[in-house]
């Protein structure tokens, strides 16, 4: 049964149901295989981004779908459900346009959004490295100016799409100030100097590839600076609040698919002369697993709503993902406990579902992170 959406116009139906049908027909028969051999399905993005569905959030006079965050996120939970690798991407796409889309000149937006946004480019994020993850705002990478350039040296970390993007926000220290010594260029992927490594091996998501990005002297030109030397970790922070509204429509899909697996499962089970679904133990772990599903759900749209209106969102979109993504881990945990053994194998994809979530509770601020962010919004009253 599809979930029942909350659409504000029939545009939006119509968006929904043409998703609904690319991911059945693209994503979902292929997701377990391109995840046993960790390949990036670079052709399904292509398809996703001829549908539009690569800057769906974005305003139609920048090019993109002009679509309000409560549909794009659920367009983003509806590929989670068939494919979460490929729901990630798109939110980290989504993600990686942010900072031209707001702090770029109109001058930069008219030259690389079009294409950013269009489908035909996949982008990246680079904001961690190996020793500033949670305090990212310790981060090393360099850019010195250099004349007309920006020189770039060190190591960006857990790079999504690293190797495969092409484009990535790369934010560096211009100066050892710690706030404000931080600057952001887009630079391209073809950029000499700048070194993708090979892949993480990773739990799950293998499909969507993460990697360190060596910055070896890479030289950006200095009209690839987004906003003014400085407004780097304000740039990185404000993209980080959509993304995470994008990460717990993700974990909301995988968890809907998970409840999905399970229920069917405990209707066709039979034991003791008697469907599993018919024992009170089943039937209320499957009960508390919907009841989770559709309060995530409730509340990243919750969070949604205040950012389409233009209010601030910050802690809502802390609560969206800390809620959505700890949700999620209990509800494919408890998937493959209604299936029993087989839910342990591969045969069935709800110990995928499981090796997917947890990163979840980890990637675009762990939640202790995202418990920090709601603790000091409490803390200063606002
Ligand atoms: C698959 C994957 C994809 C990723 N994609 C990207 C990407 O595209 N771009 C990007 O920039 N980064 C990306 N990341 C990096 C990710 O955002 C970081 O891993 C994350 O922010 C945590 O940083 P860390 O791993 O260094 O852990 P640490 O910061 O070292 O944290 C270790 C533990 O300490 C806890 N901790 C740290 N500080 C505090 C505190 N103040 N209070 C309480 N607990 C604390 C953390 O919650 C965690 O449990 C990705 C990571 C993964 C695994």
């Amino acid at each position: 049964m599809p979930v029942d959406r909350e659409l504000p116009s029939d545009e939006a139906r119509e968006l929904l149901s043409l998703v609904r049908d690319l991911a059945a027909t693209e994503l979902a028969p292929r997701a377990a295989e391109f995840e046993e051999r960790a390949e990036f399905p670079r052709d399904v993005f292509r398809i996703l981004g001829r549908a539009g569905l690569l800057g769906l959030a974005y305003d139609e006079d920048l090019g993109g779908g002009g679509q309000p965050y409560v549909v794009y996120l659920q367009v983003l939970e509806e590929l989670a459900a068939a494919w979460a690798a490929v729901a990630l991407g798109v939110s980290v796409h989504t993600l990686s346009c942010h900072p031209l889309a707001m702090f770029g000149t109109d001058e930069q937006k008219k030259r690389w959004l079009p294409d950013m946004l269009g489908g035909e480019l996949v982008g990246a994020y680079c904001l961690s490295e190996a020793g500033a993850g949670s305090d990212a705002g310790s981060l090393q990478a360099r850019a010195r100016r250099d004349g007309d350039r920006y020189v770039l040296d060190g190591t960006k970390a857990w790079v999504t799409h690293g190797g495969v993007a092409d484009y990535y926000d790369v934010f560096c220290r211009t100066s050892d100030d710690k706030r404000r010594g931080i600057s952001m260029v887009l630079a391209d992927a073809q950029t000499p100097g700048l070194l993708p490594q090979s892949p993480e091996k990773k739990m799950g998501l293998r499909s969507s590839p993460t990697a360190q990005i060596v910055l070896d002297g890479a030289q950006v030109d200095a009209d690839r600076l987004i906003g003014e030397e400085g407004d780097g970790l304000r740039i990185a922070l404000s993209a980080l609040d959509g993304g995470r509204l994008g990460i717990s429509a993700v974990a909301t899909g995988v968890a809907q698919a998970a409840l999905d697996a399970a229920s069917a499962y405990a209707r066709e089970r039979k034991q003791f002369g008697q469907r599993i679904v018919d024992f009170q133990g089943v039937s209320f772990m499957l009960a508390d697993m919907a009841t989770g599903v559709e309060a995530a759900r409730a509340l990243y749209l919750s969070a949604a709503r205040r950012r389409d209106a233009g209010k601030p969102y910050g802690p809502q979109a802390s609560m969206a993902k800390l809620f959505a993504t700890d949700n999620a881990m209990k509800v494919t945990t408890d998937a493959v406990q209604v299936l029993g053994g087989y839910g342990y194998t591969t045969d069935f994809p709800v110990e995928r579902y499981m090796r997917e979530v947890k990163v979840m509770q980890i990637f675009e601020g762990t939640n202790q992170i995202q418990r920090m962010v709601i603790g000091r919004s409490l803390a200063s009253g606002s």
